[in-house]
């Protein structure tokens, strides 16, 4: 899927890459089913507005929709693939059937990419993110309540033009409220030609860089503590490459942590399941099973 109708502020998106415009869904399968024989075993769907992907499809003479929640059902339809993931969403787009997809496709990964940008309604609107607070949170409730298991990640931009002691302060407490697996945070940073660009509201370097740090710490806090609960436990790790030390290997968990183990045979492409040990800055490190190769 590519470019988006959402016209936020701050994003070039809409001008550089125009409206949004989704692949048609067999061209995606034909891909698909091409890279899941030659060894794929996890897909990640990518657009920049990603939950907004409309395709059709001819099914007895009758052109039927397909959407994003369709199309993982699809793909997971291959057999050799094991897990599907899709990148970036926006809140509003996200639908009761992908929801419900989540729950019941056990290919679709746990993990979803889930940009706000800010806590404050006010600022929301300033950003023209088509959302509220209150929205993002239910919805995550939504989801929750749904998918026990999905974690989330989150994009903020502190400073946008105008943010105020107390605009920052909600976006913490949404923070706080959510509780985030892992989050992007950037200072605000004009873009020419956006709708922001020509705002003169514009927070000083100082303040911004005191509220980067502040979320930047707060998000950390939340990532480790998120982390900290698989140490003990046996996670599903697809091993993507070799790392650093001789006979290391590196791979992802389904929430993209990334887990390094030895071991003197070629892992890489395979699943395994691995025994989380210890944990250093954002990497595990584990052990792996005997005999439990998924
Ligand atoms: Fe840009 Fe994302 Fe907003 Fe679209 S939804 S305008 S891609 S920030």
């Amino acid at each position: 899927q590519e470019g988006c109708d959402k016209f936020c502020t701050f994003c070039v998106v809409p001008y550089t890459r125009g409206s949004e415009y989704s692949r048609p869904v067999e061209n995606i399968y034909a891909e698909a089913t091409n890279l899941v024989n030659t060894g794929a075993l996890e897909l990640t769907l990518l657009g920049q507005n990603v939950s907004a992907y409309r395709s059709n499809i001819l099914k007895n003479m009758i052109k039927k929709n397909v959407s994003l929640a369709n199309l993982c059902k699809i793909l997971s339809s291959l057999e050799k693939l094991k897990r599907i993931r899709y990148l970036t969403s926006h809140p509003s787009d996200i639908t009761d059937e992908l929801i419900e997809e989540h729950k019941t496709n056990k290919k679709l990964m746990p993990f979803l990419h889930l940009p706000i940008q800010s806590g404050s309604n006010i600022i929301l609107k300033k950003m023209n993110r088509k959302h509220t607070r209150d929205f993002y949170m239910k919805l995550v409730s939504r989801i929750k309540n749904k998918v026990p298991n999905m974690a989330f990640s989150s994009d903020f931009i502190v400073g946008y033009p105008g943010e105020t002691n107390e605009d920052f302060e909600q976006t913490l407490d949404l923070i706080d409220r959510v509780g985030f697996a892992s989050s992007y945070s950037f200072k605000y940073s004009p873009r020419p030609g956006t709708p922001a660009s020509l705002n003169d509201k514009i927070i000083k370097e100082s303040v911004s860089n005191l509220r980067l740090k502040k979320i930047q710490s707060k998000l950390l806090d939340q990532q480790n503590e998120f982390n900290s609960k698989f140490i003990d436990k046996e996670v599903d790790v697809l091993i993507t490459k070799k790392s650093k030390k001789i006979d290391q290997f590196v791979g992802r968990t389904p929430y993209l942590q990334p887990v390094h183990v030895f071991s003197s045979k070629n892992l890489i492409g395979r699943i395994f399941k691995i025994k989380i040990e210890r944990l250093t800055s954002f990497s595990f490190h584990g052990k792996i099973l005997d005999s439990l190769e998924i």
